[in-house]
């Protein structure tokens, strides 16, 4: 049986002499798995398709065992110039991210369409790490950790303008003044700047984040939560997995 899916290819690994292992993160199964046969011969039917952040049309045979590729067709080639080679790394940590935190066959358009607006717009950017630090929070809120950045994660009060905002990473938002004075464990103190950005990146789209550019200092401040709440919330993330897998064994 052949299906045919749009895809972006988030991993190529070598396989055997000729063969190659590739993963899709694909618009109607989510990611997949499937072997692409003969590709490093010199006259490959697949051309640079397989190659990592390509975009493509796949049409694939359903295998017993395994999926094999049968044909493809490129819609577009995020990076095919080595000349950028910064704005590829920041591409190929998007793709990483998406492997990372995705289960084979966990069909999310919307993270699909995220996918493929980050890459097409880092081509254009100025500034490339705003535009994935933005990805990465929309990357979680579609996956379930969205942060409560209006009402405190603890009585619920809304947070309004404060001289003084805390975030909190496993309660997963922000605290407000009276909850803090009763307990600070595990409370950072945040710019009135960043909560603001925050809330603004979480329903911003990346069309329109890729246009804007914010000071270094405020990059610095974004990126350290962001990669603190993406560490904390993926970490559990496959835990849970993990955990649910050991029960369907038994
Ligand atoms: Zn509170």
């Amino acid at each position: 049986m052949l299906y045919k899916t749009e895809g972006i290819v988030l991993k190529s690994i070598e396989y055997e002499e000729a063969d190659k292992i590739v993963t899709i993160y694909s618009k109607n199964f989510g990611k997949i798995q499937a072997i692409a046969k003969g590709v490093r011969k010199t006259k490959s039917k697949f051309g640079s398709s397989l190659e990592i952040l390509t975009y493509a049309i796949f049409l694939i045979y359903k295998g017993r065992n395994v999926d094999i590729i049968s044909q493809t067709e490129i819609l577009e080639s995020f990076f095919s110039t080595s000349r950028e080679v910064v704005k590829f790394a920041f591409a190929a940590n998007c793709v990483e991210i998406v492997d990372k935190l995705t289960e084979e066959r966990e069909t999310n358009i919307g993270l699909f369409n995220l996918l493929k607006e980050v890459l097409h717009y880092l081509r254009k950017t100025n500034d490339p790490k705003l535009l994935t630090l933005s990805f990465r929070w929309q990357v979680m809120s579609i996956l379930g950790y969205k942060p409560s950045l209006h009402h405190c994660c603890r009585c619920d009060k809304t947070i309004n303008d404060q001289k003084e905002v805390y975030f909190n990473i496993k309660e997963g938002g922000v605290i407000c003044h009276n909850c803090i004075s009763k307990n600070k464990e595990g409370c950072i103190q945040i710019s009135l700047y960043f909560l603001k950005l925050s809330r603004k990146l979480l329903i911003t789209p990346l069309s329109v984040i890729s246009k804007a550019t914010i000071p270094d200092i405020r990059i610095k401040e974004l990126e350290k939560i962001t990669n603190l709440f993406l560490t904390y919330y993926s970490e559990k993330r496959f835990k849970t997995e993990t955990f649910l897998k050991s029960l369907k064994k038994d």
